[in-house]
């Protein structure tokens, strides 16, 4: 059968979701167009929608459709507080845990110089403008339990030992090599509760 060159161009498109692999991506492709093409129209707008319309929030990074997210306007958050981590995803868990109400820093990645990721990629120099620019008096380090993710909590507490601050990491509940991500809620609330001081 000679291919179709759009068939291909959207089972390609599927590919970049995680887990799909050639084989999903094609009865991906297929379910959509054969069995649920208004869904597939909605799946498209809601897409185009999302990357329009959502930024990146002026002072903490997460996805926000204003300058600044509604956790960073928020006046019940304490904001003596602010927790560092990764991904948009980490926060969204942490917030699940509904045992943190402090601020949130997010970095948009980790320090990893085999991946050429240095400390100019994780927007540090705006985590230090927004510390100094605030009453935040704790830090609290909820990066990844993986090699990465401990190497850049270590930098960024390196980066704060000379301002009157504390910083402390989230407790070893989570497994080593843990994504925070992945971490049942229960789990997560017990680490930032129990978080230590460093
Ligand atoms: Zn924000």
């Amino acid at each position: 059968m000679k291919k179709i060159e759009v068939l291909e161009n959207l089972v390609d498109a599927l590919k970049i979701l995680p887990g799909v692999g050639p084989k999903s991506a094609l009865r991906l492709t297929y379910f959509l167009l054969q069995r649920n093409r208004n869904g597939a129209k909605n799946l498209s707008d809601q897409i185009s929608n999302a990357l329009e319309q959502l930024m990146h929030c002026e002072l903490c990074n997460n996805f926000s459709e204003e300058p600044k997210c509604s956790i960073c306007l928020s006046d019940k958050r304490d904001v003596s507080t602010i927790c560092i981590v990764e991904m948009p995803t980490d926060l969204l868990m942490l917030e699940e845990t509904h045992s943190y109400d402090g601020l949130y820093f997010i970095l948009m990645g980790r320090l990893s110089p085999l991946d050429g990721i240095g400390p100019n990629d994780i927007h540090l120099s705006k985590l230090i403008n927004r510390i100094k620019n605030s009453n935040i008096k704790e830090l609290i380090l909820a990066t990844n339990f993986t090699v990465e993710g401990n190497a850049t909590a270590q930098y960024i507490k390196e980066l704060f030992k000379d301002v009157d601050i504390k910083t402390s990491r989230i407790a070893r509940g989570l497994p080593m090599g843990g994504e925070i991500e992945y971490v049942d809620s229960g789990t997560l609330a017990q680490a930032i509760v129990e978080r230590k001081a460093i």
